[in-house]
């Protein structure tokens, strides 16, 4: 089988391109004589590429000299407890619950902080994003936490909550990147590079530097606390090289596309490509409300397990692989991050009519 289109949530597929590069330079890396995966990472090579990717992200997210950028590991789960050690001062925060991710952040804090939820959509096993216009939040908290992108049930805030003076802390493993993002909004956002960045293994951190402290709760691990990282720059031990090598090439790849806003318009694109199916659809009933739709994660179902597994079986057959969705939502997902082509989600919409055509004979 030659290469597929790959839809999965993650680990994710990459741009070829970037695939390519990386295949060119495994063995001698710039004239070095050795794979980036071998080199030392107090290395002025690795130092280059470290201090590149850093600087081409600032560019394409417009991101402002009060934030720093940290890449950490761990995944997006160890954010869970590092927002709330790092974060604390009077033990308080608010959470917004919107899928499993949201809750299970939520339920992490909860070890540390006094938290409260301020709205939940879990009454409709989360298909939708609570209206958050006026949501009131409690005095004295340290922050609120979002979910941006619930990537199991394919939802997206798209008003963010007004917060005041509180810092929002944004998870937005599944939707960094796919659209401009003023960051200026956050005090925090973390993403796990494997849905939307890079390979899995590094956690993308950008963080507003005042809330970067040395009086985190008693206990914190050196490793979790983000002044650790900051004063190091993500090398206060040795950080994941291959991977912040790989997000690099992620980051200049957009940047030769024309950066965040096309990637925008691109997958606004696709994603209405699959939504017109779905909308037009006597079989597929996408699952998630549609104010609340992301342009990533594109959930449906046909309503009939078997019919579902039919779908699914039928789409590999297609080269069109990773279409089944999450277990807790059932039917199909597809994930439709920026290194999936236009192409890619024509050739899974023809497939989806051609499939309800025939279901219908
Ligand atoms: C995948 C995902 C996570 C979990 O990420 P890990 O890096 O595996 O810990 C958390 N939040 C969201 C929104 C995700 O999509």
């Amino acid at each position: 089988m030659g290469r597929v289109y790959n839809f999965g949530p993650g680990p994710a597929c990459l741009p070829e391109d970037v695939l390519r590069e990386a295949a060119d330079e495994m063995l001698n890396f710039e004239g070095s004589g050795m794979s980036v995966m071998e080199m030392s990472h107090r290395s002025p090579a690795f130092q280059g590429i470290l201090s590149d990717a850093q600087q081409t992200l600032r560019e394409l997210m417009g991101i402002s000299d009060e934030y720093d950028i940290l890449f950490l590991q761990g995944g997006a789960s160890t954010q869970f407890a590092m927002v709330p050690m790092n974060l604390s001062k009077n033990g308080k925060a608010d959470y917004l619950v919107t899928g499993s991710f949201a809750k299970k952040a939520m339920q992490e804090g909860k070890k540390y902080l006094d938290v409260s939820i301020a709205v939940s959509s879990e009454d409709d096993n989360f298909a939708y994003v609570p209206e958050v216009k006026g949501l009131a939040f409690r005095e004295g908290i340290d922050y609120v936490h979002i979910c941006e992108n619930n990537t199991i049930y394919g939802t997206k805030f798209w008003t963010l909550p007004e917060t005041g003076s509180v810092p929002l802390v944004a998870d937005m493993s599944s939707c960094i990147l796919s659209e401009p993002v003023d960051v200026s909004k956050y005090g925090l956002i973390y993403a796990g590079a494997q849905k939307n960045i890079g390979p899995a293994g590094v956690t993308l951190v950008i963080i507003r530097k005042d809330l970067i402290r040395d009086e985190v709760l008693p206990y914190t691990p050196t490793m979790l606390k983000y002044s650790t990282h900051s004063k190091n720059n993500s090398m206060y031990n040795t950080p994941p090289c291959y991977a912040i090598y790989i997000c690099g090439k992620v980051f200049k790849w957009l940047k030769k596309q024309g950066g965040l806003s096309v990637m925008q318009d691109v997958n606004q694109r696709k994603a209405k490509l699959l939504y017109d199916v779905l909308d037009e659809s006597n079989l597929f009933v996408g699952t998630a409300h549609k104010d609340s739709r992301s342009i990533m994660n594109v959930t449906f179902v046909t309503g009939d397990e078997q019919l579902d597994a039919a779908f699914v079986a039928g789409a590999k057959k297609e080269g069109l692989v990773n279409v089944k969705g999450h277990r807790s939502v059932g039917g199909m997902r597809a994930s439709i991050y920026n290194a999936i082509t236009i192409e890619g989600v024509e050739k899974l919409a023809a497939y989806m009519r051609a499939f309800e055509k025939e279901y219908k004979k």
